[in-house]
């Protein structure tokens, strides 16, 4: 399994040059399953994957998981460039929305006069449709299989757990916690799996006056993290005026392992050990981890990716933009 991030920013997309070394595109995680594609999320990163979909020259055929319909979560369907091939075979899955609403009104309420200059039906893609309630369990391929728990966020949102061979990886945003509280919902889905991406939005600090907001802060996802057993947390959800990452430049307090790989370029997301909490350094991952950040700083450059790799990759590697993690 590998992941991807092409977006990681949280309500806005942000062009500001100040920004760019983390990224300012609102979020789409693209994951690979074998030859399966699967996209988290359709926000304005979905625009460049679907432009390097588009070069490969292959025809698409992939899954797309909302975790809710807020602006910033589907604004790049419209920029999706393989959405307007014949070719191309997309189906939509989003738990949030039934019983009053479906996915297709919710997309044609966005693209409609006088929002959007084109209605869905510019789409020229073989489009399906998956209304689900969150807390069902999708299979949505042989091997694959997609637990959903609905979050704690102003008209609902659904997270997603997602197994395939031996990997598992979450994808949680939006979603606010209750503070001194640890979300059931959110520990299951994030029990033990490779990857945790969490919404981040705020800082302790920050949080206080944002509450009701729908979103949580980078010290719960450590929290939460930890009590889950996850093995890595991947900062997620930016608030548009971050510069840096929404972590201290040393970690702090708790004890809690809290590692930054591939500080020196910047990814968009910080990526933090939760499982070694004295000598981070001193112990290989039980994974081997390739940090990739493409560069140079972008619009469309605020992406790295997590290959879990079958081949041990030498300690502290750093060729070619690959960051290694052990
Ligand atoms: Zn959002
Ligand atoms: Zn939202």
């Amino acid at each position: 399994m590998t992941v991807q991030f092409w977006g990681v920013r949280g309500s806005l997309a942000c062009p500001e040059p100040e920004v760019a070394r983390y990224g300012g595109n609102t979020s789409c995680v693209e994951v690979r399953c074998g030859d399966r594609l699967l996209i988290f999320d359709a926000g304005t990163g979905l625009r460049s994957l679907g432009n390097t979909l588009t070069r490969s020259g292959r025809p698409i055929d992939a899954d797309l998981f909302f975790s809710h319909f807020h602006i910033d979560h589907v604004a790049g369907l419209p920029f999706f460039a393989p959405i307007y091939e014949p070719t191309t075979r997309l189906r939509l899955w989003a738990g949030n929305l039934l019983p009053s609403r479906r996915i297709v009104q919710a997309i044609g309420q966005m693209m409609s006069e006088p929002l959007f200059p084109l209605g869905p039906d510019s789409f020229k893609a073989a489009i399906e449709f998956h209304d689900f309630y969150a807390g069902d369990v999708l299979k949505p391929h042989p091997g694959m299989t997609l637990r959903t728990a609905p979050l704690n966020h102003p008209g609902g949102a659904t997270g997603y757990r997602l197994e395939y061979g031996k990997s598992a990886i979450a994808y949680i945003t939006d979603t606010e916690h209750r503070p001194g509280a640890l979300d059931k919902d959110v520990l299951q889905l994030a029990r033990d799996v490779d990857l945790m991406i969490y919404d981040c939005n705020y800082t302790e600090e920050e949080y206080p006056a944002h509450v009701g907001w729908g979103h949580s802060t980078w010290q719960q996802g450590v929290h939460l993290a930890n009590a889950a057993g996850a093995k890595l947390l991947a900062i997620f959800h930016h608030d548009g005026a971050r510069r840096r990452a929404a972590r201290p430049d040393r970690p702090r307090g708790e004890g809690a392992a809290r590692r930054h790989i591939g500080c020196g370029r910047g990814p968009d997301a910080a990526l933090l050990d939760s499982r070694k909490p004295d000598r981070p350094h001193e112990t290989p991952h039980r994974w081997n981890l390739l940090l990739r950040v493409p560069g140079p700083a972008s619009m469309g450059s605020n992406s790295i990716a997590l290959g879990m790799s079958p081949r041990p990759i030498p300690p502290a590697s750093r060729t070619g933009g690959f960051f290694s993690a052990v």
